[in-house]
């Protein structure tokens, strides 16, 4: 890590602007899943212990116009406060008047949590006004939001256009040594697998992959480009017709690297109970969809998988929240469970949340918290949350 980290900066008695990734899923007004929460406790305990306060500021969801109640974050302070064992107060808003006060006042050992940063438009559009406001709240900058790294919002860079020293959380510092030392210098074979819905905004993704990987696994709705590509009659199922041209251009040039399904289930309509059964990739009755892969494909994809000593997955491979179609993503997680000796790396989001509900998380060597940032360092883009902070 050619970074500053939390490690190296004096935080005592200092207000900390922590940048955290408090995106987690709400429902009922509570915190559905709080495994991002929980990723962010080591920072923010270290930086108690170390006598610090803590200003904590996150995104929440993506609200369109201004501040939204279903995007507050109010379940999220709930929540922390339950797992840290102590009060958070959350402001009713992340920049003005009020919330400079509360920073003012804050004491060590106190913890507030500002309101959704996306409440106001100039987060993403990385207002200097704004992120000088956010700023002008701590003393000291961590990043440790390591799902947002890739996005150059106020929160996550504008803020350290004023605000020294800005330095690495250790969530951010173990993703980017996990995932820096398995992605950019893989020992071979390296084998990724992708799948998930789309296939047009990874596209380039796939093509720079494929000069990297001894194979690439693809299943997911965007396997079904691919077999649209291959003239095969896909019925209704999710597929891109316009990127149908690029795929057929991947598959002539990568035909032994890019493994696609050879079987699916299909199921008549899109929905959870509907009538589903398994038939080879070109038998699609007209109108079902493929909604996950079948036995056979596991069993290659299995096959490519054994003598794998690095495995990179992103995305389920089937309509996973629906129990009938999560077979092929739940065997994908039990075989990366199995592969002895393999870098076993998990690229964020529903993946990651395939190998949770499995219970097979503490198989694997490393679940990432960011699916899009995961993916773009994998590109080898700059990430410039990352870029924004002090070098070592
Ligand atoms: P993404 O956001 O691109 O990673 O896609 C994740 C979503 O892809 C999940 O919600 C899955 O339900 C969906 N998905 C996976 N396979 C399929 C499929 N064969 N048809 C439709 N949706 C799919």
């Amino acid at each position: 890590m050619n970074k500053k980290t939390v490690k190296d900066v004096d935080v005592s008695g200092k207000r900390v602007l922590v940048r955290v990734d408090f995106n987690v899923p709400i429902a009922q007004g509570a915190v559905a899943d709080d495994r991002k929460i929980q990723a962010a406790l080591p920072t923010l305990r270290y930086l108690l212990e170390h006598g610090a306060s803590l200003i904590l500021m996150s995104h929440l969801g993506r609200p369109q116009k201004g501040p939204d109640p279903r995007f507050a974050m109010d379940p999220v302070a709930e929540r922390l406060s339950q797992l840290m064992g102590q009060p958070v107060r959350k402001l009713d808003d992340c920049v003005g008047p009020e919330v400079e006060k509360a920073a003012r006042d804050l004491q060590p050992g106190q913890v507030i949590l500002l309101e959704n940063t996306r409440f106001h438009k100039e987060e993403k559009s990385n207002d200097p006004g704004f992120s000088k406001q956010l700023a002008s709240l701590g003393e000291v900058f961590v990043n440790d939001a390591f799902g947002t790294v890739h996005r150059a919002h106020a929160s996550t860079a504008g803020v350290t256009d004023t605000l020294r020293p800005a330095v690495a959380g250790l969530l951010l510092q173990k993703e980017l040594e996990s995932l820096d030392q398995a992605l950019l210098h893989p020992v071979q074979p390296f084998v990724a697998i992708m799948g998930g819905a789309k296939i047009s905004d990874k596209i380039t993704l796939i093509e720079n992959l494929l000069s990297r990987v001894s194979c690439l696994l693809i299943g997911g709705g965007m396997a079904n480009t691919f077999l649209a590509a291959q003239g095969l009659d896909v019925g209704s199922s999710l597929m891109e017709a316009e990127v149908t041209d690029v795929a057929a251009e991947l598959l002539a040039r990568y035909r032994d690297q890019l493994v696609l399904p050879v079987d699916c289930r299909v199921g008549a309509e899109f929905q959870a109970d509907t009538e589903s059964k398994v038939v080879a990739v070109d038998e699609v009755p007209a109108g079902w969809r493929i909604l996950d892969i079948g036995p056979e494909t596991i069993e290659r994809f299995a096959e490519r998988l054994a003598p794998a000593r690095t495995v990179f997955w992103n995305g389920p491979m089937g309509v996973f929240e629906f129990p009938r179609f999560a077979q092929g993503t739940v065997a994908i997680a039990q075989v990366l469970a199995g592969l002895e000796g393999a870098t076993t790396i998990v690229g964020g989001g529903d993946s990651a949340a395939a190998v949770q509900q499995a219970g097979l998380a503490d198989k694997m060597s490393h679940i990432s918290t960011g699916g899009g940032a995961s993916l773009e360092l994998l590109e080898r883009k700059k990430l410039p949350g990352v870029a924004a902070l002090d070098p070592r």
